[in-house]
């Protein structure tokens, strides 16, 4: 299966769709997922067009590993969270949903289950407030 120009994380990409973004660098893009499994449930995504670890190039790779690793402390210091999930699925029977390559960055507490994945679309303004604390700890980082 060829990457598909149309997959919903392109057109976040292109600006077609809309997105809470906390972050954007030269090949790296971060938002919030509509259907966070906790508070503050991060996606970080790379400009190039990839749909999983099986076609990434090795460099591509790299650059979104570091904003995943440079997104992660900011996003648990930003909602306060003990700890970070990191998970990134490949393929329809690993669970992966949308085709352009991501990374899922989850907050924790000790003894707070994760909510099902990609079930319950949360409030518009719920999303901001989130958003707004993310882009306030990476401005002060
Ligand atoms: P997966 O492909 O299983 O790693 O997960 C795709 C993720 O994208 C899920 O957690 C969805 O909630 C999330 N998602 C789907 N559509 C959107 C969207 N338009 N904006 C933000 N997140 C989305």
């Amino acid at each position: 299966m060829a990457y598909d120009d149309d997959n919903i994380f392109a057109k976040i990409l292109r600006g077609e769709l809309p997105c809470q973004k906390v972050y954007e660098d030269d090949h790296s893009f971060a938002f919030l997922d509509i259907m966070p499994r906790a508070d503050g449930h991060t996606l970080v995504i790379p400009k190039a067009k990839a749909q999983n670890m099986f076609d990434i190039a090795p460099g591509d790779l790299g650059h979104l590993i570091a904003c995943v690793h440079k997104l992660a402390p900011i996003v648990r210091d930003a909602m306060g969270a003990e700890g970070i999930l990191i998970q990134q699925f490949n393929e329809a029977a690993a669970g992966q949903m949308v085709f352009h390559i991501h990374f899922h960055i989850v907050p924790r507490w000790a003894g707070e289950q994760l909510r099902p994945p990609a079930q319950t679309m949360e409030d518009d303004d719920v999303l901001a407030a989130h958003g707004e604390k993310i882009r306030a700890q990476i401005a002060s980082a």
